[in-house]
């Protein structure tokens, strides 16, 4: 893959991406919910050296575990990074449109919003993850 480089809403933020994005999916749990204010969290997972800010200035906040950086100006989330795991889910409507190509939902058990569409709505997390790849039906 090309080299992509996507900026936070404000601009002043750049962040390169060298590689290509592991799993593409959406996440529906309560804490993405709180922590984004948003139904549900488009994530794009890349391995962590493939993702670089480039420039500007970027504040890191933790909420349990999970570290999450935003543009340090207008506060878009650039990328979480779960402990221990070695990789970084980039918020994917950071990316290009026709780059952010999620495969499946994750931690529909806990959706707030039923989203219809053709991609697998697993219950908690797949097995790639770790879990089961039990499904919700919708
Ligand atoms: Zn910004
Ligand atoms: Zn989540």
């Amino acid at each position: 893959m090309r080299p992509i480089t996507l900026n936070c809403r404000c601009g002043k933020v750049q962040m390169r991406l060298d590689a290509a994005p592991v799993a593409q999916f959406y996440c529906h749990c309560g804490d993405c919910r709180a922590v984004t204010g948003g139904a549900l969290a488009p994530i794009a997972l890349f391995p962590a050296p493939a993702v670089t800010i480039t420039g500007g200035d970027t504040f890191t906040w933790t909420y349990k575990t999970l570290p999450r950086t935003r543009c340090a100006t207008c506060g878009t989330l650039l990328f979480g990074e779960p402990p221990g795991i070695g990789m970084r889910g980039v918020s994917g409507f950071l990316l290009p449109t026709e780059r952010f190509e999620p495969t499946f939902h994750i931690r529909c058990r806990q959706a707030v919003v039923a989203v219809k569409d053709d991609l697998p709505h697993f219950k908690d997390v797949p097995t790639m993850f770790g879990g089961t790849d039990e499904t919700v039906d919708w």
